[in-house]
């Protein structure tokens, strides 16, 4: 889907319409790197899901070796808007794409 690179739309801290800057919400869900004290701190936050070894080892075969892996080949994709006015953040969530394109408008 192709989306703006500059939109005009409500700022919470300004409280009136205004020129926001438009990029990819990159933090949400990120989690292969983490430490286990970072995934309870994320936890905290509401992200890191799961429990135990996220069944990565044990009985069942190899997440890759499911039947249904790979069935989706879109992401959930969410915007993070920059005010250009005070530079306050807020994120929107847009639903299922393929693939983000950024556009000068
Ligand atoms: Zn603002």
């Amino acid at each position: 889907m192709k989306v703006p690179k500059s939109k005009k739309t409500f700022c919470k801290k300004c409280k009136t319409h205004t020129d926001h800057k438009v990029g990819e919400n990159k933090t949400t869900g990120n989690r292969g790197s983490l430490k286990k004290g970072s995934i309870a701190r994320s936890r905290v936050r509401g992200l890191g899901r799961g429990f135990g070894n996220l069944g990565k080892w044990g009985s069942k075969p190899a997440i890759s070796k499911f039947k249904r892996t790979g069935s989706k080949s879109s992401k959930k994709v969410s915007l993070k808007l920059t005010c250009k006015a005070c530079n306050k953040c807020s994120i929107l969530p847009m639903g299922r794409m393929k693939k983000v394109e950024f556009e000068q408008k």
